[in-house]
């Protein structure tokens, strides 16, 4: 269940590590059926191109006609011309003017959202991917799975998050919890709570669904369909809603949707954009940039929504997202950044474990790497206390070998807050037919984690980078040292993220890396 999902993996322009994305919607199940488990497109087109895979058979098209077209046109265009079932991956104008902060779509409310991969399909011409596929999926154990799958269908209805919860409110049930606690940032991180949130919350939002919707073979169906004045949209996710919304401090939720829809026609990330609108407010607020912007004003974001991705007048600079953006005034500390990439909506000053798992996460400021909020917030599997340094370092890292696995799975995190390393490693055993157990995932989990930081050290990055941004720290009582100095030792890495020979050979991976990278 919850494994229909797909992933888009490339060096990142945003924050030049490896960067993987992960997208829900038919896109992943469809590739699968055509044939290929993977597509890699290497150099790239004169011309704009779209790749079309019909049934297994790959061709490359010109796509003159498509270029400079939205998302949801693309999409339209590229069915009309091959055929409905074809699944569509494409970027908008965002990605062809390779914006930093551009995104992949891939079908309706579905997206490779963060890491500016939408400017990688732009540098390659790259305007779409589209597949059409007719196979049948075989697995090594057809009664186990039935069985193991049942059995995980049962506990994730049961559970209160996964089973009323997410299909209820979707995920901006999170809004008004992450509020109580102080630890919704807005105004870039100045502030720690918004007293206005309750426009916000999940029953707020909910009250715009029209229709209930879910990615393939997905019980939790986390996902809505909005109408906002006569206009159907997905609804959007708390992040978005956050980023737009929340941290830019727009009263008026009807301008937060209009400029989510915005930037998933123009195929912008949301949480990226959100956030470097906000450093640019800051900027102006301080005058450090002579354009007026003022907090709260959500026309003003669409409009500078529309020119980030054509590149045009002060979307010029926040297509740069919002550490290139802040670094080229001089002024850094406006950049909610960790590795260049723009911090999403939970405050670490409030929950040390996501403070940690911020500063060290493989693809710079993300939430998803180790969702410490599942413990610190939600209590699942259990609280704990979200303002000690105490057993953060190894449950950080635990996490983070549990969700490497399920990311190399494909399968979706919000199933992980029911389905645990047993019954997944079942079912990968169902499915493969070769025996795993949870040791055996979490090993190959931690495998990929080193192999990842082991291509961000030859990328040139440093342990230095393994940072929150200077304003989440200076007055604050986030014991990040201590955390990473223990985080370090458990890795079995020296104080400067070399890897020890003694955690190479253990991981099996001595061969696979150059001795400049590890001691
Ligand atoms: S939980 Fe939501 S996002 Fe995840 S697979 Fe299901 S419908 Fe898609």
């Amino acid at each position: 269940p919850s494994s229909s999902r797909c992933t888009a993996i490339s060096k990142s322009p945003l924050t030049e590590t490896i960067f993987d994305s992960n997208a829900g919607g038919p896109l992943g199940p469809e590739i699968k059926a055509s044939g290929y488990d993977a597509i890699i497109v290497s150099g790239f087109s004169r011309k704009p191109a779209v790749i079309v895979i019909d049934c297994g058979e790959v061709k490359v098209i010109e796509a003159e006609g498509y270029w400079g077209l939205k998302t949801s046109e693309t999409i339209e265009a590229i069915k009309r011309d091959f055929g409905s079932e074809f699944k569509v991956a494409c970027i908008g104008p965002a990605g062809e003017n390779q914006v930093y902060i551009s995104c992949i779509r891939a079908g309706e409310g579905n997206f490779f959202g963060r890491g500016g991969l939408g400017a990688v399909m732009g540098s390659k011409k790259l305007k779409a991917i589209a597949v059409r596929g007719d196979l049948k999926v075989e697995v090594a154990n057809n009664e186990l799975l039935g069985e193991l799958s049942r059995k995980a269908l049962d506990r994730i209805k049961i559970n209160p998050i996964t089973g009323k919860v997410l299909p209820k409110l979707g995920t901006p049930f999170l809004t008004k919890i992450i509020n109580d606690i102080g630890a919704l940032p807005t105004k870039n991180f100045k502030e720690k709570s918004w007293i206005e949130e309750n426009s916000y919350s999940g029953e707020a939002i909910a009250r715009y669904i029209v229709q209930r919707t879910a990615c393939p073979m997905c019980p939790i169906a986390c996902k809505a369909q909005i109408e906002v004045n006569e206009n159907k949209m997905h609804r959007p996710e708390y992040e978005t809603l956050w980023a737009l919304g929340v941290n830019c401090q727009v009263n008026e939720i009807e301008h937060v949707f209009t400029a989510s829809k915005l930037c998933d026609e123009l195929g912008l990330d949301t949480i990226s954009t959100g956030s470097t609108i906000a450093c640019l407010t800051e900027l102006s607020q301080k005058g450090i940039i002579k354009d007026k912007l003022r907090w709260g004003d959500g026309k003003a974001i669409i409009s500078l929504i529309e020119k980030t991705a054509q590149r045009k007048d002060l979307g010029e600079l926040i297509a740069l997202g919002a550490e290139r953006l802040a670094e080229k005034f001089g002024a850094k500390e406006a950049a909610m950044t960790v590795k260049k990439l723009e911090l999403p909506a939970y405050d670490p000053r409030e929950l040390y474990g996501m403070a940690l798992a911020y500063a060290t996460s493989n693809r710079g400021g993300c939430h998803l790497r180790s969702y410490m909020v599942a413990m610190e917030v939600l209590g699942v599997p259990i609280l704990i206390d979200r303002k000690t340094p105490v057993g953060k370092a190894e449950l950080v890292a635990v996490n983070q070998n549990f969700l490497a696995a399920v990311d190399s799975l494909i399968m979706c995190k919000f199933a992980t807050l029911e389905l645990d390393d047993e019954i997944i490693s079942h079912i990968l055993t169902a499915v493969v037919g070769k025996t795993f157990d949870r040791g055996k995932l979490l090993t190959i989990g931690e495998r990929i984690w080193n192999l990842e930081h082991l291509f961000n050290l030859k990328a040139g990055l440093k342990s230095t980078d393994d940072t929150l941004p200077a304003r989440l720290l200076e007055g604050s009582e986030v014991p990040l040292s201590e955390m990473l100095e223990h985080y370090y030792e458990i890795r079995g890495w020296d104080k400067i993220g070399f890897i020890r020979e003694r955690k190479l050979r253990e991981l099996d991976l001595l061969d696979v890396v150059g001795h400049e990278t590890s001691r």
